[in-house]
């Protein structure tokens, strides 16, 4: 048989369809992959490629035809040519100046999913988020980022509640990475000279649907020992380690592209850290083109797009002169700059010599379209940055926002989507960032919204329950504890969730400040409330850990053992069943401090309820009937009395609004008034905060100005 002909075999076809990480949303491959060996997907962190590895293709034939998976295997490698084919793409009619030469989108993190283990929280979902929609709509963007072998820590929270923190070392031969070669095989290196020594570095790519991902990885035999470790941990060691990382990812990072041929038209910056690329782009202008610094600056700054992320000051990367002079000195020489000037460029005041350098300064100074992530959140931004341009009022400063959404197929259960092809137009996900779209929602019956929604709540306790046992069983607890986990949660009984990074300002214990009142609300035998807690806390922040500790106390209380439930090791796994089976979501951040968030942006799209704080992506999504809003959104300069207010609106909300309508049942034990705002929730916000409608305004807003040139006034420059 000619081998050009020949039918692939299933065993290709997963293989073609692992390497690529399109299938994480597909729930459809998904499912085959884990119906291959449901024990084996569990063991391998929900990676395909170790699993197919330890199938033959004659021992996967007899386990497809015992699953009756072949059709299904077929049908699925089918819809990926097609998809990977399309060229009929709203990116074809809306970024075609894009030509060619897509646009750059450098970040420190990417969560794309949990086998890939280099994110730790919202920076990177969302950034994760913008790949996968960019692919969807046939957006042209390459991305940038590192590969951290060791990636983000694993947390273990041990007996007394403080959070371990563990590093698992990943082979890339498991990853769905391939090492880019040159046309001799050997592999393309990058290089970043520091005034001390040269970082050198290799090239992964990481297909993404249509969109590639480059990360770049220095543990190769041609660095020293220190730095074969520097791209082993996100956000690990000291600033001394940060500047190097954020060397190789910006000015590395553009390497990378130059080395593989790619030269993009317009560079997007996922928040400060990967700056120094606008730097890298300007030297290239000067070299290629024979511009001055000044023209290459302003050329480079107008197709350059930059995202803030960080409303609190100190939040921001800075670094002193004396680490700028170490690793910058070859690269600002050959800008024609001496140390002052190049400080400048990271300073609010050029000439405030005790200023540090500032990545966020240096971002907004090399790029013309900025943005912040939220309404509010640009707002307090336009204030933040404003003696950047001292001669502009407040609200001509110029950084706009584009509010952050989700990718709806990553997040949204396959159950719910069943329903979703019933009542929404044909195709509906290809245009899920439109309003119109949505409309059809109302057209769900309640009985089966609520039977698809209590399902999957009953997947979640059932996951939790899972959870909590293996914690028990590893700490050695007694046979009767363990099988008392069997009654943690209780299905009939709201459920409130709350997850995210134990980060102080997020306030995972306001909730907890006032356990008397909460310790009624759970003994209520009519109306009870129960939560479910998970998060990770910076290994560096005690004052996280302590917050953790302090829940997982309660979480360990005997009084409180059925109602308050932590889950460890916070992750997109986990994420992914609380979004899906809440009913309730809590987010209350002490505003104006949450950026966007986007894990309630998750919750509407499964038909849990949000409980919020009015900050960030709430701030604007509330409209008195499409969840719960905590507080009016006015807040006191003192901290304590904030949050003492805050505690009381919470759990006036919580007693006066939310349980009532849970409880609130027809004959049918229909709660039709919860149900009425579940629908809302969808129709109103699933368009919106949709990362499909979040990657169009980029398109539109930031990439097709920047990448035709238009520009706006430069900040202070001297
Ligand atoms: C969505 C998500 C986040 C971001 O959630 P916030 O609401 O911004 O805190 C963080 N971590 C994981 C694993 C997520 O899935």
């Amino acid at each position: 048989m000619d081998h050009l002909i020949r039918q692939k075999t299933i065993h290709e076809k997963l293989s073609e369809l692992a390497s690529n990480l399109w299938w994480s949303w597909q729930p459809d491959v998904t499912d085959i992959f884990r119906t291959i060996s449901p024990a084996k997907w569990s063991e391998f962190g929900h990676n395909p490629i170790p699993l197919l590895r330890e199938y033959t293709p004659e021992k996967l034939e007899v386990r497809a035809r015992e699953e009756v998976l072949h059709s299904r295997i077929h049908g699925a490698y089918r819809r990926w040519l097609e998809y990977m084919a399309d060229d009929d793409t709203w990116g074809d009619t809306h970024a075609g100046v894009l030509g060619h030469r897509p646009v750059a989108y450098f970040s420190a993190e990417f969560g794309l999913h949990e086998s890939l283990r280099i994110y730790s929280g919202g920076l990177g979902l969302l950034a994760g988020d913008h790949l996968k929609s960019a692919s969807d709509l046939g957006a042209p963007i390459v991305a940038v980022g590192l590969f951290y072998y060791e990636g983000y820590f694993q947390q273990t929270v041990d007996e007394t509640g403080w959070q371990r923190e563990h590093y698992l070392v990943a082979n890339p031969s498991d990853l769905p990475l391939r090492e880019m070669k040159d046309k001799d095989g050997k592999p393309i290196l990058i290089s970043v000279d520091t005034r001390s020594s040269r970082i050198m570095a290799r090239i992964w790519k990481c297909e993404v649907g249509r969109v590639p991902l480059y990360l770049l990885d220095t543990n190769i035999p041609e660095n020293t020992p220190e730095d074969r470790q520097l791209t082993a941990r996100l956000y690990g060691g000291n600033s001394r380690t940060r500047i190097r990382q954020e060397l190789l990812l910006g000015i590395g990072g553009l390497r990378a592209l130059t080395a593989l041929g790619v030269r993009p038209h317009a560079i997007h910056m996922n928040e400060g850290h990967s700056a120094f690329a606008t730097l890298e782009q300007i030297r290239l202008r000067m070299k290629d083109d024979g511009l001055s610094f000044d023209d290459a600056l302003r050329e480079v700054a107008a197709s350059s797009v930059f995202t803030t992320h960080t409303p609190v000051a100190a939040g921001h990367d800075r670094f002193d002169g004396g680490l700028i002079d170490e690793h910058l000195q070859p690269l600002f020489s050959e800008l024609g700059l001496s140390h002052e000037s190049f400080m400048g460029l990271g300073r609010v005041d050029p000439h405030r010599s005790e200023e540090p350098f500032c990545m966020t300064v240096l971002a907004f100074k090399t790029s013309r379209h900025a943005n912040a992530v939220s309404n509010l959140h640009g707002v307090v931004t336009r204030r933040m940055w404003r003696p950047l341009w001292p001669w502009r009022s407040e609200e001509e400063i110029p950084i706009g926002h584009i509010t952050n959404g989700v990718h709806v197929p990553t997040w949204l259960a396959p159950q719910m989507r069943t329903l979703y092809d019933k009542v929404l137009p044909l195709n509906w996900h290809l245009r899920s960032g439109q309003p119109d779209v949505w409309a059809g929602f109302e057209q769900v019956t309640p009985g089966e919204l609520w039977e698809t929604h209590e399902a999957l709540k009953g997947r979640l306790i059932g996951y939790a329950r899972h959870h909590l046992t293996r914690y028990a069983q590893r700490n050695r607890e007694s046979e009767a504890a363990i099988a008392k986990l069997q009654n943690v949660l209780n299905p009939q009984a709201l459920l409130v969730g709350f997850a995210r990074r134990f980060a102080p300002y997020k306030r995972t214990d306001l909730v907890l400040r006032n356990i008397d009142v909460l310790a009624e609300m759970f003994d209520d035998k009519e109306r009870p409330v129960q939560f479910i807690f998970s998060g990770k806390a910076h290994p560096a922040d005690d004052l996280g850990k302590q917050i953790m500790q302090k829940v997982h106390r309660l979480a360990q209380d005997e009084r409180f053992q059925k109602n308050i439930v932590f889950l460890e090791d916070y992750d997109i796994n986990v994420a992914r069943h609380l979004v899906q089976g809440v009913d309730v979501w809590l987010n209350n951040p002490r505003r104006p401090l949450e950026a966007s968030g986007t894990s309630g942006q998750k919750v509407v799209l499964n038909g849990g309820l949000n409980l919020s704080i009015l900050d960030g992506w709430w701030a604007e999504a509330f409209d008195g009937q499409n969840g719960f809003a905590i507080g009016t959104g006015i807040t006191h300069a003192n901290q304590d009395i904030q949050d003492q207010r805050d505690n009381e609106s919470l759990l006036e909300v919580l007693r006066n609004e939310v349980v009532p309508l849970y409880y609130q049942r027809d004959a049918d034990g229909l709660p039709q008034g919860w149900i009425r705002r579940m629908k809302r929730a969808v129709k109103t916000l699933g368009w919106r905060f949709n990362a499909d409608r979040m990657v169009m305004d980029y398109v539109t807003h930031s990439y097709v100005p920047a990448a035709g040139g238009t520009s706006c006034q430069m900040p202070q420059m001297a």
